[in-house]
């Protein structure tokens, strides 16, 4: 049987790194259309500008957007650098799990089981990546996103050694909890309105799928304190917090549909409890910044060095 010491390790390098771009090109597909409804394989890719087919040498990941200066070859439009982004984000990532995770798999590990090990981890890249970029672009995370990484992360334990299904089980439900119980249902009963989303409370059950009690608290806190920091770095260079985009829209309607009310309606809308994002002050600490983005890059840094941190801070995990 093939083992991983029968393959060279440039080979598993460039492996490892293209596949992770080819498909890191398909997540920019599922990224643009899902919040969009629109189908994932059908019509095949296609310039969003003018509907002209993209040639397959024109979608070669990263080096496309080079070698077409960041515009279109049909209609001459820019291109998001989002695309080349997302793409080398995957490879490199992939790259990373290659020297963390499979070379330090016994040299003796069957070929197939190394594989298994490299595809359950590029989908949970693949999820938590495409999920950061759905939530900064709409305030939204698709929820089979969650809930299929969650179960992939239960049916995947035996990837991450020394863990137990027991403390995988255990860690989405407490992952849940720990987000859903304070933040949503107290905080609900308590101010009349959520203090954070159901999908946060998912994707940290998803960190507790995937890495137990001990990775769910780690997403949870790695993620609020790298969200805070990127909030007053945007507040310290800005001098304000922007609402982001989605939400300004959405506040702008609401006004616009407040202002055509007659006087009697409105305060019948009034007396219902307006809308919250209404009694926000625009651009304050009030400002919602999605923290999906932060939680997913949280579990990839654990995916990648979060045992060690983890052992080196506390000695757990021995
Ligand atoms: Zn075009």
């Amino acid at each position: 049987m093939l083992t991983l010491s029968d393959f060279p390790l440039w080979f598993l390098r460039a492996f490892a790194i293209t596949m992770g771009l080819l498909w890191g090109s398909f997540l920019n597909v599922v990224i643009y259309r899902v919040p969009r409804g629109m189908s994932v394989v059908r019509p095949g890719s296609a310039c969003p500008s003018c509907g002209a087919p993209i040639k397959p040498w024109d979608n070669v990941p990263v080096l496309a957007y080079l070698w077409l200066a960041g515009k279109t070859r049909c209609c001459k439009t820019r291109l998001s650098p989002r695309y080349p982004l997302i793409e080398a984000m995957i490879g490199l990532l992939m790259w990373a799990v290659l020297e963390v995770v499979i070379l330090r798999l016994h040299p003796a590990t069957p070929a197939w089981q190394a594989l298994v090990v490299y595809v359950v981890d590029l989908l949970f890249a693949l999820g938590l990546v495409g999920a950061a970029f759905i939530d900064l672009e709409h305030v939204y995370i698709p929820e089979f996103i969650p809930y299929g990484l969650s179960a992939l992360g239960v049916l995947s334990f035996w990837t991450r050694p020394p863990l137990t299904i027991r403390e995988v089980v255990v860690g989405a439900f407490v992952g849940f909890l720990i987000v859903w119980l304070p933040f949503d249902f107290l905080y609900r009963k308590l101010r009349g309105r959520t203090g954070m989303a159901l999908g946060d409370a998912t994707l940290v059950m998803t960190a507790g799928a995937w890495f137990g009690v001990e990775g769910a608290f780690f997403a949870l806190m790695a993620g609020a304190v790298q969200g805070t920091l990127a909030a007053g770095l945007m507040w310290f260079v800005k001098g304000k917090l922007d609402d982001h985009e989605a939400v300004a829209r959405e506040r702008a309607e609401l006004e616009e549909a407040l202002a055509k009310l007659t006087p009697e309606e409105r305060a019948e809308v009034e007396a219902s409890g307006r809308d919250p994002i209404l009694d926000e002050p625009e651009g304050g600490l009030g400002a919602r910044i999605p923290f999906g983005p932060f939680l997913a890059l949280a579990m990839l840094e654990y995916l990648l060095v979060g045992r060690d941190v983890m052992q080196a801070a506390f000695g757990v995990g021995e």
